[in-house]
């Protein structure tokens, strides 16, 4: 229960690796304010299980002033955000020539200017308090291209450098900036790459072990409590030094 007493705000945390990320934090102690699309009663029973307060905000993160919403619900509510832990996120996969023009605009909104935005909402709550922890979670597509997700790859590389620089800015305090850079994570966002490649054959079992030799040589998956344990970590003060790392957590994908 190292983190009693601290609100973390996940955004996206409604499926996938920001459900398993807000688990964990609750499981530390937490109280945890929620967000994303679909179904929240799930969610919300699932993280107030492990303990603490757990709030819920629908704000749609492609929209500045809903962000802007969303903070002052946690200013109103929980007295601020002490974790930001930025994670929502979309993919679109086509050819450069062919990305439809409004899913590179959603990617970079979602994907990129939102944690611009979360960030500078956060950071005077956590100067004021002295402690702050934003944690981005960005991708291997952050360090290195894959074809055909052009979007996705310009806006986690910035979401990396962002990092560093809000790292710089924060370097005299004990706020902390840092990226974790995923390999594949079976989520409804993945799951979707694997139903293309099975058109045709319907082969679900090819498709995903495929998907795997192609970049990850564990050929196993990384999990959302994985992410969710390096998240909880680096906001610890053992990690208090780890400050603009973008950390690759990936079967060995970066390694090749
Ligand atoms: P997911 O589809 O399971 O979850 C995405 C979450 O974001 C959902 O809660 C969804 O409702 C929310 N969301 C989407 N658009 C939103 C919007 N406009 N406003 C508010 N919330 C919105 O996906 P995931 O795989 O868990 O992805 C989470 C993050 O991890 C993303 O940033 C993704 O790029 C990154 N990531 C995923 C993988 C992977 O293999 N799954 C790998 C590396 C990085």
């Amino acid at each position: 229960m190292e983190l009693k007493g601290k609100t973390a705000l996940v955004t996206g945390s409604t499926s996938g690796i920001g459900l398993g990320i807000a688990t964990r934090l609750a499981q530390a102690g937490c109280d945890l304010i929620l967000n994303g699309f679909g179904d929240s009663e799930a969610p919300k029973a699932q993280v107030g299980e492990a303990g603490g307060r757990v709030g819920y905000h629908a704000a749609d993160l492609s929209q500045p002033e809903q962000i802007a919403d969303l903070f002052a619900y946690a200013e109103r509510e929980f007295g601020g955000v002490d974790i930001l832990v930025n994670n929502a996120g979309i993919q679109h996969v086509a050819p450069v020539e062919s990305f439809p023009i409004e899913k590179w605009d959603a990617i970079i909104a979602i994907n990129l200017s939102s944690v611009f935005h979360a960030t500078r909402l956060a950071l005077p709550g956590m100067r004021e308090r002295g402690w702050g922890r934003i944690v981005n979670i960005a991708s291997v597509h952050g360090l290195v291209g894959s074809a055909q997700k052009s979007a996705y790859v310009a806006a986690k590389h910035g979401v990396v450098g962002l990092t560093k620089v809000v790292a710089l800015e924060t370097a005299d305090c004990n706020i902390t900036c840092n990226a974790l850079c995923p390999g594949w994570v079976l989520t409804p966002l993945v799951q979707q790459q694997i139903d293309a490649r099975a058109v045709g054959d319907g082969d679900l079992e090819r498709a995903r072990r495929e998907l795997l030799e192609e970049k990850q040589p564990s050929l196993e998956f990384v999990t959302p409590a994985q992410l969710g344990e390096l998240t909880t970590f680096l906001c610890t003060e053992a990690a208090a030094q780890v400050r603009g790392a973008a950390w690759n957590i990936d079967g060995g994908w970066l390694a090749r």
